[in-house]
């Protein structure tokens, strides 16, 4: 029995001794390839499918600039799925009685560097044309009581989705970056005041100043699959600006009897036009354009008044500030000519309320990242792209002075055979926020989360 009972506990360690350690060699075998697979490049492949699904569901369900509650519940919860502490309802608008859904979420690994990266999360009024199985079918009303379609035409789901991809991966990279990452889920970039608003709260107050800033945008004209970057400026300055000329009305036969606006606004605008041509450096950007013209009720009648309002875009703030100046200034001198008496001046109204300063892509920074994308994807899927006068209110994380260094990158969303069609063809594809905008779901997510996490890793690593 003492015999045998040795001989079983024998056979028992022999036989489980055994078992014990192949099942560690096993579980070390198994583990290797879990190991080798934390590149954000195999994550990203690992999630895409769930990606795709959260993207789908985006794109289905759009809402309105400052409507953006069931878009920013799912960020805020996929933001604390991968393991971000998160406040919600963050953002103070200026106008008061609305509420504000914005997301801040915070990866926390230890000392090191903090780096924010925005989303945007608000679709555009735009009645879905694309034919995609998930195309959005909602209809609702807008500020001003209309019923509208609503569609992401400008793609902020994929901005959304990427977002939600980023914050997996880098939770699951916590071992190879340390520091503070912040994630702002950004609502109202389209109709600009998101990003003021989540500043006024105390983004950089109530939680840490970041120091970089990354967005993304995706590209209507770069294929799926690449990554675009400008170096400096990338988007404008963007003014609004009313102006009303005053005349003297009367009737439309006797106008010797009158001052007549309409004539005046004519001379105005062309003069404008000698601002970009005559005024500022030719190597200085500058766009005035008069996008709504008013005046007058009837063919015979000379008005008493002319509306106009136009849209400003520069890149520098002293080239904006000699522009504003210079269409008040040609505005009152064409006035002052025309005749008119002193309490007759236009009024010329710059929107300051409305205003979104130039993005501006801190130059070191982008040839940083350029190198890191170059690495992640391959150098032939990144490209230097060419600035736009274009709006984006990303610029406002870089503060005013860009003493905040910031990027705002692209990221191809157009199926390469249809850059080829539209090349060969002369037919332009369709623009961001067009109903027919598609961005192809894959791989424009899988690249845009790769890039956005090599980046993040690149400026935090240890
Ligand atoms: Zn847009
Ligand atoms: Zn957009």
């Amino acid at each position: 029995m003492v015999y045998s009972l040795c001989a079983f506990s024998r056979v028992l360690w022999y036989t489980f001794g055994m078992k014990i350690r192949f099942l560690s060699f096993a579980l070390a075998f198994a583990a290797t390839p879990l190991l080798a697979q934390q590149t954000p490049q195999q994550i990203a492949d690992a999630e895409l499918p769930s990606l795709l699904t959260i993207y789908k569901d985006l794109h289905t369900h759009p809402e309105l600039s400052t409507h953006e509650e069931r878009s920013a519940g799912i960020v805020a919860k996929e933001l604390k799925a991968a393991g971000c502490e998160v406040t919600e309802h963050v953002g103070k608008y200026e106008k008061p009685g609305l509420t504000c859904f914005g997301v801040i979420g915070v990866m926390k690994n230890g000392d090191g560097p903090t780096v924010a990266i925005r989303t945007d999360l608000d679709a555009l009024p735009v009645k879905e044309e694309t034919g995609v199985p998930y195309a959005s079918t909602v209809m609702t009303k807008n500020d001003a009581g209309q019923e509208v379609g609503v569609m992401h035409a400008c793609g902020h789901d994929i901005h959304m989705s990427t977002f939600i991809g980023t914050a997996r991966a880098l939770g699951k990279l916590k071992d190879k970056w340390h520091g503070t990452i912040i994630f702002i889920g950004q609502p109202a970039e389209e109709t600009v005041g998101g990003a003021r608003a989540l500043l006024k709260d105390g983004l950089y107050t109530r939680w840490p100043k970041p120091n970089y800033v990354l967005g993304l945008h995706d590209d209507a004209e770069i294929a799926t699959g690449q990554i675009g970057v400008t170096e400096g400026y990338c988007y404008a300055n963007v003014d609004s600006v009313d102006v009303s000329v005053k005349g003297m009305g009367g009737h439309g036969a006797y106008p010797h009897k009158t001052k007549d606006p309409v004539v005046l606004s004519a001379e105005i605008i062309n003069a404008w036009q000698t601002i970009a041509s005559r005024e500022t450096n030719p190597h200085d950007d500058v766009v005035v354009t008069v996008g709504s013209i008013h005046g007058g009720t009837k063919h015979n009648i000379i008005s008493d008044e002319v509306k106009m309002q136009l849209t400003v875009r520069t890149y520098k703030k002293e080239v904006r500030d000699v522009v504003l100046a210079a269409i008040d200034r040609i505005a009152k001198g064409c006035a002052a000519a025309a005749g008119l008496p002193p309490d007759k001046m236009p009024d010329v109204k710059v929107r300051e309320d409305e205003f979104t300063p130039a993005t501006y892509n801190n130059p070191e920074l982008t040839k940083r990242l350029v190198g890191v994308w170059k690495k992640a994807l391959g150098d032939q899927n990144v490209e230097m792209v060419d600035p736009t006068m274009g709006g984006e209110d990303f610029s406002e994380y870089s503060l005013p002075d860009h003493s905040i260094p910031a990027v705002d990158f692209h990221v191809g969303a157009v199926a390469p055979e249809k850059i080829a069609e539209a090349k060969k063809t002369g037919a332009s594809l369709p623009s961001l926020h067009s109903s027919k905008f598609a961005p192809v779901p894959e791989p424009t997510i899988r690249t845009a989360v790769v890039g956005m996490t090599t980046a993040v890793m690149d400026l935090m690593r240890k």
